[in-house]
């Protein structure tokens, strides 16, 4: 017999892997309370890459801190899989501007640092260890100290490190920003490979438009005093993405867009075009 099927309703979206809704943080400090984030609500889907942009002190850590159960919210909630943040979590890996690596243990100990931390069978693990050390070309390098590594090589251990728990979203603080303009560039591209062969779902600070806006698929700009979100823009760009895309007018329009907002938040009036220029602490 035929079972009677219900009538057919709009296939809801799926539902997102982050969810921020009305967030806020205010700091009580002993002097003035410090209200870092006014109001932030941002939905991140599996899969997708969004950058948080604005200029420092915006909020982009302490809202990227909360995300990761690092700092709790003053007010507003943050879901992660549909349950509430209250702790860090397994499912995240973090990057921070400096590779904070254990000077005294290799490459590879170092990156099987949560292996050990979260009781993991350290066998298996040293495989998967090796197989992410290779994916970034550091195979010749996974018994050398920290001391021994240039900064882009300490920062590719500690994204191998940040993945060998196999977490579904990697939480970036200015990863990059350390290190020279050449390396960083470098360091971009080996990133998006790097997320062509291990999907994750990716936040990343940075306060470099060009950065934001060559990895992205969304870019949400944070700004004014106390911070908002003030734009979430979807790069136009096909992936993969090569150094190339920076050359285009595309790219260079969707730059100007960006630092326009930023500024407009920060003086609260549109300013004069000034186009490829750096300004303060944005690049
Ligand atoms: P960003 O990462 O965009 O540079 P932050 O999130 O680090 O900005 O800081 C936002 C604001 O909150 C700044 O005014 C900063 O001084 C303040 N702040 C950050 N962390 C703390 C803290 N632990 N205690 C008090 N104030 C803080
Ligand atoms: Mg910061």
């Amino acid at each position: 017999m035929l079972a009677v099927q219900p009538a057919r309703e709009a296939t809801p979206a799926p539902e997102p892997l982050v969810s921020v809704a009305g967030v806020q943080k205010t700091y009580y400090t002993r002097q003035a309370p410090v209200h870092a984030v006014a109001s932030a609500s941002l939905d991140v889907a599996r899969g997708e890459f969004v950058s948080l942009l604005g200029p420092s002190g915006c909020g982009k850590s302490t809202l990227l801190m909360m995300i990761a159960g690092l700092e709790r919210p003053t007010g507003g909630s943050i879901l992660l899989g549909g349950t509430e943040v209250r702790q860090p979590r397994r499912e995240i890996g973090i990057i921070f501007q400096d590779a904070t690596l254990l000077p005294w243990k290799s490459a590879l100990d170092n990156v099987l640092f949560p292996v050990r931390i979260l009781k993991l069978p350290m066998e298996a693990y040293r495989r998967r260890a090796r197989e992410l050390l290779a994916m970034v070309g550091l195979s010749d390098f996974e018994h050398k100290k920290p001391s021994q590594l240039s900064g882009g090589m300490r920062q590719r251990v500690a994204i191998c490190r940040a993945l060998i728990h196999d977490p579904d979203i990697l939480l970036m603080d200015e990863p990059f920003s350390a290190l020279d303009a050449i390396t960083r560039d470098q360091m971009n591209v080996a990133l998006s490979e790097i997320l062509e062969t291990y999907k994750k779902t990716v936040i990343f600070v940075t306060h470099s438009i060009r950065e934001a806006a060559f990895l992205s698929d969304r870019v949400v700009v944070m700004g004014g005093r106390p911070s908002s979100i003030v734009l979430d823009m979807k790069m136009p760009f096909e992936r993969p993405r090569r150094f190339e895309i920076e050359e285009t007018a595309e790219f260079a329009a969707v730059c100007r867009k960006l630092r326009l907002t930023i500024e407009e938040a920060h003086s609260g009036a549109p300013s004069p075009d000034r186009t490829a220029q750096s300004r303060g602490t944005i690049e």
